[in-house]
């Protein structure tokens, strides 16, 4: 089979595995070009292409949510390391991709096809002195010295995590298992990263499935909250479960598509705006409203911290109101270095708030704004 036709197949069995949240959209592989070109958010909203491929779709594994699982009966192919620097190089020379993310199925022995993926990185920086960015996915189960060498070469590098309980793991899969495989891999890169931040020192990420299995918003924010404090994982990406043909769950139903949004958002308020996970409102089945975000939720069911006097909060009380983000809150607080107090909503739309969501939770100089 000559190059393109595998990088068809190859690109199109990446695309659903995330590297930015902003893009999850499958669209996002540039339709009418070449294939496996994948436009990524940066963290400061950037956008960049991407070279996004498989090093095969070749699998032993049963993932149950997956294309490629063992079972499968369709055309399998596999790039050597020498033929996906070329085309990587070639993307990269005629200036359609600026970085690498690449990941692969696992056909026999995983530390073959990890072995595979880090002679790619290794040939791109020793060989051709590429110096861009290089996201390496480290297989599950992989050794602990290949995952030490991938993360010498790569910016960044995730283990995908997929579920987030071993029940829930072990209804996606009777060949991988979430402590030893995924967890214990997790431990060895957040060890390997403190002892020298030169390797992969963009960090770790990782990836659920959201709707694959049974599991709760709950049970999937407890242990978000617990890898970023246990693996110092630096993002954690929601994937929606896409149900897809001659998979044993092409029958599943796909979960609403808010209910990633709405993941996102309770993530967000727990990594950057400190918020306990005890703070967010889950429903008798452990899942958030989809019809209300996250912090309007926490705020209503909280409504005994309400209204805050803005001249006065602190910044973790100013983040709490609905409208009030972590730029307009911290120009509240530098304003009162400068003795300015705010005296109506006017001007605290002028400084960012969103006043329609805040006015409700909100006093100025002892007057609350509204009523409920
Ligand atoms: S390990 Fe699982 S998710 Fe990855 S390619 Fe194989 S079957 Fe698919």
């Amino acid at each position: 089979m000559n190059k393109v036709k595998k990088m068809e197949i190859l690109g199109d069995s990446a695309r659903y595995d995330l590297c930015n949240y902003g893009n999850y959209n499958t669209d996002n592989f540039l339709s009418g070009k070449l294939p496996g070109i994948y436009n990524a958010t940066t963290g400061n909203g950037d956008c960049i292409p991407l070279f996004k491929v498989l090093m095969t779709n070749k699998c032993s594994n049963d993932c149950r949510y997956c294309v490629n699982h063992s079972a499968h009966d369709f055309s399998r192919v596999e790039f050597t390391p020498e033929e996906l620097t070329s085309i990587f190089l070639d993307y990269y020379n005629h200036r359609l991709v600026e970085g690498l993310f690449l990941s692969s199925g696992i056909p026999g022995d995983v530390d073959v096809s990890m072995e595979n993926m880090v002679e790619v990185a290794r040939k791109l920086r020793f060989e051709h002195d590429y110096p861009g960015y290089i996201h390496l996915k480290i297989l599950p189960g992989s050794s602990y010295d290949l995952i030490k060498r991938a993360m010498s070469l790569a910016n960044r590098v995730s283990v995908n995590i997929e579920a987030a309980t071993s029940e829930g793991f072990e209804e996606l899969s009777t060949t991988k298992t979430l402590n030893y495989d995924i967890i214990r891999r997790m431990k060895w890169i957040k060890r390997l990263m403190k002892k020298n931040s030169n390797l992969a020192p963009s960090g770790q990420t990782t990836q659920f499935i959201v709707g694959a299995s049974d599991e709760s918003d709950s049970d999937i924010l407890q242990r978000v909250d617990w890898l970023y404090k246990k693996m110092d994982i630096k993002r954690s990406y929601f994937s929606p479960f896409k149900s897809m043909k001659d998979t044993p769950l092409e029958n599943k139903i796909e979960p609403n598509p808010k209910r990633t949004s709405r993941l996102y958002q309770a993530d967000y308020l727990v990594k950057s705006y400190g918020f306990d996970i005890k703070e967010l409102v889950f429903e008798e089945d452990g899942n958030m409203m989809l019809e209300m975000d996250p912090k309007y939720t926490a705020a209503l069911s909280n409504m005994e911290m309400f209204p805050v006097e803005v001249n006065s909060a602190s910044y973790k009380e100013l983040l709490r109101v609905p409208g009030i983000g972590k730029i307009s809150a911290r120009r509240i607080i530098e304003s009162r270095k400068q003795n300015v107090r705010f005296k109506n909503l006017e001007e605290l739309k002028n400084i960012g708030v969103i006043t329609s969501r805040a006015e409700t939770f909100v006093k100025l100089n002892k007057s609350y704004q509204t009523t409920l």
